[in-house]
């Protein structure tokens, strides 16, 4: 720490991402990245004519982008706001909807992120303990003092919540922002953009980092009432107006207008989890019902620490979570068939020492 930096923050202890090694390659099933490649039209779209266009700024209002997000969720372009990945999104809410006197109010196993939003800008908040099987009980959430922030479904237990359970918590903080976080909702859980017609208090944050495979574009959206979204918009314009480059606008309007190649290889994510719950329940480990692009699991004889090394010394990353509750599971992200197959081999083969 330089003695330059100011006393605000100082205590502020920055996200942990996942690994992302430079030195050997894994199979790599520790942060959720899709196993499958964009769409030819992404692929298309990232040219060498894009590449020279380079030396233009970008276009600051996003517009194509924004069209044709709006056109593919029913919603008008007022009710969308695009981000450089959808933690940027999720970054502007806190900072645009809580604040000294909104804390932020979550459950205590979920998006690590969420912790580290309030800290950098100086957000109270409070955690409220999911149950014992890491469901969300939905009336805890009725009546918060401030914004509610909910991953639906959950990270990184896989859990999601009805979509009639979420609006029944909308409609219970009808004077606070209620932002759900559905980075993983193309996995099999049901979103609740289209409520965002119907309450000015919802605001919903998606990713094209997950079921649309662009991790490396960085890019994300929210979804939510114009006035919502203007008040974003001021802040994105009050810190980087071109936080977007060409080149991922190009890849994002290419992707929504090749949704079904998404979502085809998402039901080929959702069959290949089928499959591992099934597998890793068999081997003895307890595996929560997963909405998500990811398993989340225990074995009764194996510490979470001691699956991750071992797995890791074969070539294999998941991710191992440190934290009191959830330290004897780790996250393993959906790969190809054949990437699961050679996992649960090493599994085998680990329970068999
Ligand atoms: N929300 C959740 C629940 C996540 O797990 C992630 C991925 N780490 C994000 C948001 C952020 O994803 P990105 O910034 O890549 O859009």
């Amino acid at each position: 720490m330089s003695r330059f930096l100011q006393a605000r923050y100082q205590p502020l202890e920055a996200y942990t991402p996942g690994e992302q090694p430079q030195d050997k390659t894994y199979i790599k099933l520790n942060t959720n990245e899709s196993p499958y490649p964009p769409s030819p039209g992404v692929l298309a779209a990232v040219n060498a004519e894009q590449a020279s266009l380079l030396r233009l700024y970008s276009d600051p209002e996003c517009t194509e982008l924004r069209k044709r997000l709006a056109a593919l969720y029913d919603v008008q372009y007022e009710n969308v706001f695009v981000t450089n990945g959808s933690d940027d999104a999720l970054n502007f809410a806190f900072m645009a909807f809580a604040g000294t006197d909104v804390p932020a109010v979550f459950p205590d196993i979920s998006y690590g992120f969420y912790k580290v939003f309030a800290q950098l800008n100086g957000i109270p908040y409070r955690t409220i303990p999911l149950r014992e099987d890491f469901t969300l009980c939905p009336s805890d959430y009725y009546n918060a003092e401030g914004m509610v922030v909910i991953a639906n479904p959950n990270a990184p237990t896989g859990l999601a919540r009805a979509r009639d359970e979420m609006e029944e918590i909308v409609r219970q903080n009808p004077d606070h922002v209620v932002l759900i976080d559905e980075a993983y909702v193309d996995f099999g859980a049901e979103s609740c953009i289209p409520l965002t017609k119907k309450y000015d208090n919802l605001l919903v944050v998606q990713t094209f980092s997950k079921s649309r495979s662009m991790a490396g574009a960085r890019l994300g959206f929210a979804i939510g009432s114009a006035d919502l979204i203007a008040d974003l918009t001021k802040l994105k314009y009050s810190t980087n107006p071109y936080s977007l480059n060409r080149i991922t606008l190009a890849a994002g309007a290419a992707a929504v207008a090749e949704n079904d190649y998404f979502m085809q290889h998402c039901a080929d994510i959702i069959r290949t989890r089928t499959k591992t719950t099934a597998r890793l329940r068999e081997m003895g480990f307890e595996v929560p019902e997963s909405c998500a692009n990811f398993v989340f699991a225990r074995h009764p004889k194996l510490s979470g620490e001691a699956l991750y090394t071992e797995l890791k010394a074969r070539g294999v990353l998941v991710r191992h979570f440190t934290s009191p509750r959830i330290s004897a599971f780790n996250r393993i992200t959906i790969g190809t068939p054949e990437e699961m197959e050679t996992m649960l081999k090493y599994i085998e083969e680990i329970l068999a020492q």
